[in-house]
């Protein structure tokens, strides 16, 4: 069997866990990416293409699984979901992450809290205007009234950083001051449970930044592109309320999206003094779990051996093939 995933986000990883689990590898890179995949020994074959549409008509092969993840999704949109090779996960799933308000609905059906969401007309205190799909925070802004956000957004459509279309469909999000953190899931079907594998925070340009600056020059806008990840433990009494979070999303995800979540999944979360608030979740891996090559402190307690996000995905296509139950985990 192969694996094979698009040469970007965390594809190494991906690539490296397949091989630890003993399949064969292929990823589909922009023509010139395939220069680090011949530098790091992770992929049996190496397919080029000239843009990630042409994986809408790909040739491939008999028994291949495709990993998704974040740079299909901000390049391909919904067509992600056209994707022919049987996927790892429900793709169902992805159009849940990348329409934001059913992002949102979902984690409200779980019960868990989420930002106030506001009309530009309604804004009367500090807020983030988000675009959609997974841009990696670019082009976000922050405003508190609904003239600057007027002034904002007239500015990012004149220098055409984004479209009429995009910014139609802003979502305008209380902005929750509290630190930034990401809890890795995975849900098995094969031993029907919800495992908590790793947690990492993101480092964002310029936002992650300003804090060295002194307040004198509070006056620079803070950005949100994300340039790397940086991991992190929780306080073990957050643990139970992470790990409610994890179960409570997929619960909700079954009548949401049947079979519901499966594999891979992340709720990105702001941690203030007095509560969690989840602004959006994942229905894929996240380039963040690409710290734990090795492990984590959880996975390593949950299987004692060295359990990547990537491995555990090949470990669970190798288990569901050997128990013939593929089609529990693909879609
Ligand atoms: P997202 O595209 O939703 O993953 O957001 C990108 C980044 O923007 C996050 O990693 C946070 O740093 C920041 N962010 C998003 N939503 C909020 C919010 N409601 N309050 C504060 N920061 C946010």
């Amino acid at each position: 069997m192969i694996i094979s995933t698009v040469g970007s986000h965390s594809a190494l990883q991906i690539l490296y866990g397949a091989k630890k689990e003993s399949f064969s590898t292929k990823v589909y890179c922009l023509k010139g990416n395939e220069k680090l995949y011949r530098r790091y020994p992770v992929a049996d074959q190496i397919v080029t293409v000239d843009s990630y549409i042409d994986l809408l008509d790909i040739k491939y092969e008999n028994e291949e699984i495709f990993v998704p993840h974040g740079s299909i999704i901000s390049t391909l949109e919904k067509r992600a979901l056209d994707i022919p090779i049987p996927m790892i996960g429900n793709r169902e799933g992805m159009y849940w992450e990348m329409v934001r308000e059913k992002n949102l609905e979902l984690l409200k059906k779980a019960n868990i809290r989420t930002p106030y969401t506001y009309k530009p007309e309604e804004i009367d205190k500090l807020c983030i205007v988000k675009f959609p799909g997974a841009k990696g925070g670019d082009g976000y802004f922050l405003c508190s009234s609904y003239q600057e956000f007027e002034e904002k957004i007239g500015e990012l459509i004149k220098e055409k950083k984004v479209s009429e279309e995009e910014a139609s469909n802003a979502q305008i999000q209380e902005y929750i001051v509290g630190v930034t953190m990401y809890p890795h899931y995975f849900y098995s079907p094969i031993y029907d449970r919800v495992e908590l594998l790793g947690i990492d925070r993101r480092y964002e340009t310029n936002v992650d930044a300003l804090g060295r600056l002194s307040q004198s020059h509070s006056k620079i806008s803070p950005t949100y592109t994300v340039v790397g990840n940086q991991p992190l433990i929780a306080r073990e009494s957050f643990l139970h309320k992470l790990l409610d979070y994890g179960d409570l999303l997929r619960e909700v995800s079954v009548d949401s999206f049947h079979p519901g979540l499966i594999g891979p999944y992340c709720i990105e979360m702001a941690l203030t003094d007095k509560e969690i608030v989840a602004f959006e979740f994942t229905s894929r891996i996240v380039a963040g779990t690409s710290l734990y090559i090795s492990g984590s402190l959880y996975s390593k307690i949950l299987f004692d051996e060295e359990m990547s996000m990537g491995r555990r995905i090949a470990r669970e296509i190798k288990l569901a093939k050997e128990q013939n139950r593929l089609d529990d985990i693909i879609s």
